[in-house]
């Protein structure tokens, strides 16, 4: 006997989007299931917060995205539909910064350690939970104000080019430190570049990170409400002086944490109050 499987397709629509390096592109999709399928990567879709009808998935866009047009599908049980992403450049300040020189050049005894740290954190930020504990919008972690801009371009002690990956705030030692969500901690540990770091996944991709900190009031496994004191500021690890540096990771890329919260604040509001 011979089964004979038919798959209905359909081209829902033709859409475009427009997005910016470092930054977030939050799509609203016709339903909760499937992934968008982007150059790299395949993005899980989620429910929309406010209508479990409707999907979303968060796209983040790498900081050093060249300006081009990017093709990306959702596809979903018996529906497909294709995107075309065209992604620009934003404008980011540049930075020049003193710092210890051995966070600069570091020791030979310390490059283990180093890329030991830098693989951790990222198997972390790629590891997807499928569990929602962002149930409401983010809050900075901080009533203060900020002192270094996320995307900024820096260099350090004239040698050293990098970009800011998060934001930072004013915060003199000792500042409690507050969740910007619910979530789960996922590592509390002194590291050699971003100090006393706390980082917590909010589940479905998303992490919110603390660098610098002097002391953590909680440990690995440990669940956390938004608002919750989980450390204290301070100014360990690669520094120009004490502050918090504050990130969040979508789907293992570093963007704006505070475009994303916007975006993230929006999806919130119903239709009726916008
Ligand atoms: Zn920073």
């Amino acid at each position: 006997m011979r089964f004979w499987i038919v798959c209905f397709i359909s081209i829902v629509a033709l859409w475009g989007a427009e997005g910016y390096n470092g930054k977030s592109l939050i799509l609203t999709l016709p339903s909760p299931s499937g992934v968008v399928v982007t150059a790299d990567k395949n993005i899980s879709v989620l429910s929309h917060p406010l209508d479990k009808m409707k999907g979303i998935a968060i796209i983040p866009i790498d900081y050093y995205a060249p300006e081009s047009e990017q093709n990306l599908t959702w596809i979903a049980p018996g529906q497909e539909m294709n995107i075309t992403l065209d992604i620009h450049s934003a404008t980011y300040p540049t930075e020049v910064l003193s710092v210890d020189p051995s966070k600069v050049t570091p020791p030979p005894e310390v490059l283990e350690r180093i890329e030991l740290e830098r693989t951790q954190a990222y198997a972390i930020y790629n590891h997807f939970t499928p569990i929602r504990y962002w149930n409401k919008p983010f809050i900075r972690p901080i009533d203060s104000i900020t002192t270094s801009a996320y995307g900024s371009a820096r260099t350090y002690n004239d040698t050293l080019k990098s970009y800011h990956g998060g934001i930072d705030f004013r915060a003199l030692t000792p500042t409690p430190i507050q969740a910007a969500n619910d979530g789960i901690v996922v590592l509390a540990q002194e590291r050699y570049y971003s100090g006393g770091t706390i980082i917590i996944d909010h589940g479905e991709g998303l992490y919110s990170c603390y660098f610098h900190l002097s002391r953590f009031d909680v440990k690995v496994g440990d669940y956390v409400t938004q608002g919750q004191a989980i450390a204290l500021s301070g100014a360990s690890g690669r520094i120009t002086g004490p502050h918090l540096h504050f990130g969040i990771m979508v789907h293992g890329v570093q963007t704006d944490p505070l475009d994303l919260m916007e975006q993230i604040d929006h999806l919130f509001v119903t239709q009726k109050e916008q």
